[in-house]
């Protein structure tokens, strides 16, 4: 599988199939980015910083990101709101909790953003950030991480975040090799996942007057996943486990397959109910309706490609048959469209 990802996905089918939709997509409301510059690629082996790469576009974008709140159960006259509200705009989706033990956050979003992300923390309470879960390693969830991590807050994930961002990590579809991250920046605490069970590791806190488990995940969107559940609000947090109404990228480079994320969709569908608000690493909001229909999509897009493989066919003869084609009109106008799904998903079958 790790021999055959690196020519499956190139760097140059990654960045022919982003183009400035997809890329104002990535971080927010279109209206942010008309002013965009497209992903031009440059010279392979360089690394995340390479000026107009796709990784250094989209921190650039994170500058003048706009953030918007959106708090979750608001409430209504009998039922309490509860403290847990979601920042969109800014790389992954931040879930923040509040109160008098300090906020906790999961994920970071993007450094760029910090000045817009401070002034939404503060518009939703004047505690400090506390505690910081990352859901996993990727730059658009972490990279807020140091500032975070000066600011106060105590990061937690899983061990193998800790050991990506510690070391230089390659993502060949991204045409980046992200450097050692900072000390400050890496996790002060990390849950073990080896030989467990999804969830079978974890660990929970208490804070605010609510209990928050973490459950440590085996490989799947990348070998170090992370869920957050906010047990008493009924809210959890996948990360990019799952991509609400969007084909999800999946990090071959760093121990994730199409058959990971579906282990892992399936051990979420168990885990959640249905009134429990899901939030996806990128997409809005949404519940078990909308993770089971992701379930659904990546199981047949799986198979599909599969019995194409099975044929002998080559990975652009599978491109040509169109095995997604009909969840393209939902699921393929994000970062991810069907062709180099088409290609993830290729890599694993
Ligand atoms: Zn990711």
């Amino acid at each position: 599988m790790t021999i055959e990802h690196a020519g499956a996905v190139s760097r140059r089918t990654f960045l022919a199939s982003t183009g400035l939709a997809a890329t104002a997509a990535w971080l927010g409301p279109p209206e942010n980015f008309l002013v965009a510059q497209e992903p031009s690629g440059g010279s392979a082996g360089s690394g995340g910083d390479e000026a107009g790469g796709l990784v250094p576009t989209f921190r650039k974008q994170a500058q003048t990101a706009k953030i918007t709140v959106e708090k979750l159960r608001p409430g209504s006259p009998g039922s309490p709101a509860s403290n847990i509200s979601i920042l969109i705009g800014s790389g992954g989706n931040i879930a923040v909790l509040h109160g008098k033990d300090g906020k906790l956050l999961v994920d970071a979003g993007l450094a760029g953003s910090r000045p817009q992300i401070t002034e939404a923390l503060a518009g939703i309470s004047a505690e400090p950030v506390k505690h910081l879960v990352n859901t996993h390693w990727h730059f658009d969830h972490t990279d807020g991480n140091e500032w975070l991590h000066e600011s106060g807050a105590t990061i937690i994930a899983h061990e193998n975040v800790r050991k990506r961002l510690s070391e230089s990590t390659r993502v060949d579809p991204w045409d980046s090799t992200f450097p050692p991250s900072p000390a400050g920046a890496l996790p002060a605490f990390t849950l073990r996942a080896a030989g467990a069970k999804d969830g079978a590791m974890g660990m929970t806190l208490h804070l605010n007057g609510t209990a928050i488990r973490i459950d440590a995940y085996q490989p799947a969107h990348t070998d170090g996943d992370a869920t957050v559940e906010f047990t008493d609000a009924n809210v959890i947090h996948l990360g990019d486990l799952f991509w609400n109404g969007h084909y999800p990228f999946i990090d071959y480079d760093t121990g994730g397959s199409i058959n990971g994320m579906i282990r892992a969709a399936e051990s979420n569908l168990a885990k959640v109910g249905a009134k429990t608000i899901v939030i996806p690493g990128h997409g809005p909001a949404g519940g078990k309706a909308q993770l089971s229909e992701f379930r659904d999509v990546l199981v047949a897009i799986r198979d599909n490609v599969a019995a194409l493989k099975k044929q002998g066919k080559s990975i652009d003869e599978v491109v040509a048959e169109k095995p997604t084609a009909t969840f393209d009109a939902k699921w393929g106008t994000f970062v991810i469209n069907g062709e180099l799904f088409t290609r993830l998903v290729y890599a694993g079958v």
